[in-house]
């Protein structure tokens, strides 16, 4: 069983030397993250052998946990340096979500299938991360009660920017989202000044599963 983890350990190392380093990030404090996170526990044990690769992996319920270097140039493109509250839409295995509770103050977490987000959260918990709050819910409404957020961060494409997570984001914040449908998309990271101005700038195409909006009635 030692062999076990020091062989994810190594294949972790490669994964970031060779698919998160090689590809330009930078940030010190997301590649020690990606070093320290094991990716292979986030999914089922017949993907573990491969939950180091460069591509992203089946989940339940049809979703997919992405690609290493796309949850890390996403992480790297909100600027966390230790303090701030983030909201992460999408939970998804909950990889992305530990991500950026090693690397926020307090993460809060939506997901609209609750074996995941159960699952997930069994997952953190074990890892011992403390700082995160879930919920089973709609991610395109935000989470009104506890903005705003220093970062946001969607794990799922949207046709258009969701209003609601604009309003939310503090001034200062970033919004890290995929935009487009599923002929083509763009990874969006939305700024919002001190005085509430917003620029966007594009990180590139990308492809994700849809932000599946719930309508009310
Ligand atoms: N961050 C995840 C990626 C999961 S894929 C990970 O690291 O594994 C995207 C996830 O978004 C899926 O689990 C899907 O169920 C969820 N999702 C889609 N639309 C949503 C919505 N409107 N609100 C909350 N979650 C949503």
């Amino acid at each position: 069983m030692a062999m076990m983890g020091e062989s994810y350990e190594w294949l972790r190392k490669n994964m970031v030397e060779s698919q998160i380093k090689a590809r330009g990030v930078r940030d010190k404090r997301v590649l020690d993250a990606f070093l320290k996170i094991p990716r292979h526990i986030f999914v089922g044990p017949d993907q573990r052998p491969l939950a180091y690769e460069d591509h992203p992996l089946p989940i339940e319920h049809d979703q997919t946990i992405s690609q290493p270097y796309i949850v890390a140039l996403m992480t790297e493109a909100l600027e966390l340096k230790g303090d701030e509250k983030v909201l992460d839409i999408g939970t998804g295995s909950g990889y992305q979500t530990a991500i950026l509770a090693e690397l926020a103050g307090h993460v809060y977490t939506i997901e609209r299938f609750e074996k995941l987000s159960r699952s997930a959260s069994i997952m953190l918990d074990e890892l011992g991360y403390d700082n995160v709050t879930y919920r089973i819910g709609d991610g395109t409404k935000g989470w009104p009660e506890e903005a705003p957020f220093d970062g946001i961060l969607a794990a799922a494409a949207s046709e258009k920017i969701p209003p609601a997570l604009l309003e939310q984001l503090a001034p200062g914040g970033k919004l890290v989202i995929p935009v487009g449908d599923m002929g083509g998309q763009e990874l969006l990271v939305i700024s919002k000044d001190s005085r509430g101005n917003i620029n966007r700038e594009s990180l590139g195409g990308c492809r994700f599963l849809p932000l599946v909006e719930q309508k009310d009635n």
